[in-house]
C-alpha cells in the first residue's frame, strides 16, 4: 500500500497489472455508518478514473448501514454528483481476487475541489496538522472478526475455543494458512495472528505505519478477508456482535507521536512511564474527547453492547499502564525497546468503524490537547468496573457513553472534534447516528445482531 497521491506512471501501472492478470478494479469508500462501498471498474478505464472520477450520488454521506438515508441532514435529494478518484499510488493487487486490483477512493465534486464529506482527506488533512507543528503519528489496527459457514444446523463458527488455544489454531490453521499467504503477496505484513476468545473470532494486528496508510491497510485487509472467505465458502462477519452471549469483535488503534528528530514522544519523559510533556499533553487530549470520539469508533447501535466493563472493550473514560479495562490502555514496551515500542491503544473502536475518522479524530483530539497545555491524571491500575461509583467519582472516571444517542450527542457538543471534522461533514455523522437509532430503536438484542451481521 502506497502512502497516497504519489506520483505514478499510468501506463507503465496499466501495463504492469494487466500483465499479472489485473482486469479490474475496486475502489473503497468507507461510509459514515462504516459499510464499507465500492464502485468498479475495468483496468483500461484506469486513466479516466484517474484524471475525472467515477460518479456517485452525493447522498453518499448519508447512508445508513440498512441502506435506508439519514434524516435531519445538510442534504437530501436525487440531484448532485460526487467524483469518486482512485488514490492510484495505493493500487493493490488482490491476492485473493487474482484478477482484480483495489485502489482506496478520495471524495470531490464535480469542480475537483475535495469533498467536505470526504472522511479520507480528513485525516490527510489531520496528518498535515500534526506535520506542520512538527509532529509524525504512527499508528496500527488489530482486527477481531468471525468466520464461520452456514450448515443446515445454522452457522458453524470455524473454532469452538478454547480462547487462543492451540485447538483452535488447528481447527482454524488449515482455512488461514491462505489468508495470510495472500496478507503476504500484499505487501501487508502481518504483525501477528491468533484465534481470539470467542468462538468463530480471529485476530490479525497491523504493522504499525504512517496513519493514513494504517486506515488503508486495515480496508484492505478486509477486503482480502472478504475474498478470501468467498474462495473458501466461509461467511465471515465484522458486526461489533457476531454472537449473542460472547464477546464482541473489536479494532483496536495503536498510535504513538513522534518528534521531527525521530524521537518517541511517549518515551522519552521521566521514569517510571517516560511519557514526554507532548506526550503527556496529546494523550490528555485524546482521554478529553473520548466520548465524543466513541461516536467514531463505536458507530452502530450494537458497538454499546460490545463496550461492557469486564470485557477488554474500553468501557470507561480513563487510562491506564498495561490495563486492559481502561480506554486508554498505555503501552511502554518490553525493556531495552521502549523507544521504539511504546504507543498507547484505544481499545473502545469495533471493526463497523470507519478508520480515516477515528484516526483523523485521534490526531485532532491529540492536537488540541498540545494546544491546551492538558495534563494527564495518574493512571488507572485497577478495573474501573469493580469500583463503586463513588470511589469512580471521586477518581472522575466516568462510563463511556452507552448508547449511540448520547454519543452522538457528545460528537455534536464537542468543539474540538466538530473544527477539525467540519460542520458539514460532522451533521452528517450525528445524523446517521440518530437516524439508526430511531431504525432499530426497541428492536429485540438477537434480532439487532441479526440484523448487523453481514452489514460491514
Ligand atoms: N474482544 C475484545 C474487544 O471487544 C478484546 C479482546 C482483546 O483484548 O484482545 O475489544
Ligand atoms: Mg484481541
Amino acid at each position: 500500500v502506497g502512502a497516497s497521491k504519489v506520483a505514478v506512471d499510468l501506463e507503465d501501472l496499466q501495463k504492469d497489472l494487466s500483465a499479472a492478470g489485473v482486469r479490474n478494479v475496486v475502489g473503497t469508500v468507507v461510509d459514515n455508518s462504516g459499510v464499507t462501498r465500492v464502485k468498479c471498474f475495468p483496468l483500461g478505464k484506469l486513466p479516466s478514473a484517474a484524471s475525472s472520477g467515477i460518479g456517485i450520488s452525493e447522498v453518499m454521506p448519508l447512508y445508513l448501514v440498512n441502506d435506508h438515508f439519514a434524516t435531519g441532514a445538510p442534504i437530501s435529494g436525487p440531484t448532485g454528483d460526487l467524483r469518486l478518484f482512485p488514490d492510484i499510488g495505493c493500487l493493490v493487487q488482490l491476492a485473493s481476487a487474482p484478477g482484480w486490483a483495489w485502489a482506496p477512493f478520495d471524495q470531490h465534486g464535480q469542480d475537483r475541489k475535495e469533498s467536505p464529506g470526504c472522511q479520507r482527506s480528513l485525516l490527510r488533512r489531520m496528518v498535515d496538522a500534526a506535520g506542520s507543528r512538527g509532529y509524525t503519528l504512527k499508528m496500527a489496527y488489530e482486527l477481531e472478526w468471525f468466520v464461520c459457514r452456514a450448515s443446515e444446523k445454522g452457522l458453524l463458527p470455524i473454532h469452538c475455543g478454547p480462547g487462543y488455544s492451540a485447538n483452535a489454531w488447528a481447527a482454524s490453521r488449515p482455512l488461514v494458512d491462505d489468508l495470510l499467504a495472500a496478507l503476504e503477496i500484499e505487501g501487508l505484513m502481518v504483525e501477528q495472528f491468533h484465534p481470539e476468545y470467542a468462538v468463530g473470532q480471529l485476530e490479525v494486528s497491523l504493522p504499525v505505519a504512517d496513519p493514513l496508510r494504517a486506515a488503508d491497510s486495515l480496508v484492505l485487509l478486509k477486503m482480502t478477508i472478504r475474498t478470501w472467505a468467498e474462495n473458501h465458502g466461509l461467511l465471515v462477519s465484522f458486526s461489533p456482535i457476531s454472537v449473542a452471549g460472547q464477546v464482541g469483535n473489536g479494532c483496536h488503534v495503536h498510535f504513538s507521536l513522534w518528534d521531527s528528530s525521530g524521537g518517541n514522544l511517549f518515551a522519552s519523559g521521566d521514569e517510571p512511564l517516560r511519557i514526554s510533556r507532548v506526550g503527556e499533553r496529546f494523550i490528555a487530549g485524546v482521554l478529553t474527547e473520548l466520548p465524543a470520539l466513541v461516536s467514531l469508533s463505536c458507530p452502530s447501535v450494537l458497538s454499546y453492547s460490545r463496550i461492557q466493563p469486564h470485557l477488554w472493550a474500553g468501557a470507561f473514560q480513563c487510562w491506564g499502564h498495561e490495563n486492559r479495562e481502561a480506554a486508554l490502555r498505555f503501552i511502554t514496551g518490553t525493556s531495552g525497546i521502549e523507544g521504539r515500542g511504546a504507543n498507547m491503544e484505544f481499545k473502545s473502536a469495533d471493526p463497523a468503524a470507519n478508520p480515516y475518522l477515528v484516526a483523523g479524530a485521534i490526531i485532532a483530539a491529540g492536537l488540541a490537547g498540545i494546544d491546551r497545555d492538558l495534563r494527564l491524571p495518574p493512571p488507572v491500575a485497577e478495573d474501573p468496573g469493580n469500583l463503586s461509583e463513588e470511589d469512580r467519582r471521586r477518581l472522575n472516571i466516568s462510563h463511556l457513553p452507552e448508547s449511540v444517542e448520547d454519543a452522538a450527542d457528545a460528537l455534536a457538543n464537542s468543539e474540538t472534534l466538530k473544527a477539525a471534522i467540519g460542520e458539514f461533514l460532522t451533521d452528517c455523522i450525528v445524523a446517521v447516528r440518530r437516524s439508526e437509532a430511531k431504525a432499530f430503536a426497541g428492536v429485540e438484542f438477537r434480532d439487532l445482531v441479526e440484523q448487523h451481521l453481514w452489514r460491514y
